[in-house]
């Protein structure tokens, strides 16, 4: 079943094109990766898929619904508020850099948007929030604040946040490149098992070896194309476009 479709997208920044017409589907319980140099729209692609950006141009579809599309004359259209909230909720994002709320102890950033979003009531928040801390082995940590946490630790909640909100798809930007070498392997952990457990994902990453290892389908992205898609298999050990080939060298 398609989950995620999006076609001819495009995004400009101040009349630069930064995604230039870029298509693909997801199904459920697909992992895909997407991998390319940057500066080549990763983010901005999961930003305007989360709708954090503007689209100029092209169609998304999510779980079914037209999020936004494109007229033949060119007009972006946006679906209407009540479905733009539910396509939002379809949709987790994890950051890069965490972006955990400082002042407020790691069990109310994951209890917060359950609470204000899905009109969850306290207790039942809490007992959310609790099984998904132990599920990321932070049950001790449910009362500290993300300053006394490891970078590691603090993504992790960042996991349980967007978790706790049931989205059919999670989305990760580059979810280890804030971390220190050593705490990368704890958080590649959890999305692997997020893998098994069939948790449909767009992973944004640098970690070739690990994107090799949990995606079903790759996406080779450069200058706002995407320039080459396959499974792990041809992409990483066959990849057809020298843009491609390049781009893999450097991480041999
Ligand atoms: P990646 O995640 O692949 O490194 P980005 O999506 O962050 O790439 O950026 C793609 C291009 O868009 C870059 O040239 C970047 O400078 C530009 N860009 C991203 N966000 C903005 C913004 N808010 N305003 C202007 N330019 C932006
Ligand atoms: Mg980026």
């Amino acid at each position: 079943m398609e989950i995620i479709s999006v076609a001819n997208l495009k995004k400009e920044f101040d009349g630069l094109g930064v995604l230039k017409g870029i298509s693909f589907t997801l199904n459920k319980g697909e992992v895909l990766s997407i991998i390319g140099p940057s500066g080549s729209g990763k983010s901005t692609l999961l930003r305007c898929l989360t709708q954090l950006e503007p689209i100029d141009g092209g169609t998304i579809e999510v779980c079914s619904k037209t999020m936004v599309r494109t007229t033949e004359e060119g007009k972006v259209s946006y679906a209407n508020k009540e479905t733009l909230k539910e396509v939002r909720l379809n949709l987790g994002l994890v950051f890069q850099s965490f972006n955990l709320f400082p002042h407020m102890s790691v069990l109310r950033n994951i209890t917060e948007a359950q609470m204000h979003v899905l009109g969850r009531s306290k207790e039942e928040a809490n007992q959310v929030g609790r099984s998904l801390l132990a599920k990321m082995g932070l049950e001790e940590k449910e009362k500290a604040y993300p300053c006394q946490l490891s970078g590691g630790q603090q993504q992790r909640v960042s996991i349980a946040r967007a978790l706790a909100l049931n989205p059919d798809v999670l989305c990760f930007d580059e979810p280890t490149s804030a971390l220190d070498p050593e705490l990368t392997g704890e958080i590649l952990k959890v999305i692997k098992d997020l893998a098994k457990e069939k948790m449909t994902m767009i992973v944004v990453t640098h970690e070739m070896s690990f994107a090799r290892d949990i995606s079903d389908r790759v996406i080779f992205m450069d200058d706002g194309l995407i320039v080459e898609e396959g499974t792990p298999q041809q992409l990483f050990n066959d990849p057809t476009n020298p843009r491609t080939k390049r781009f893999l060298n450097r991480y041999e």
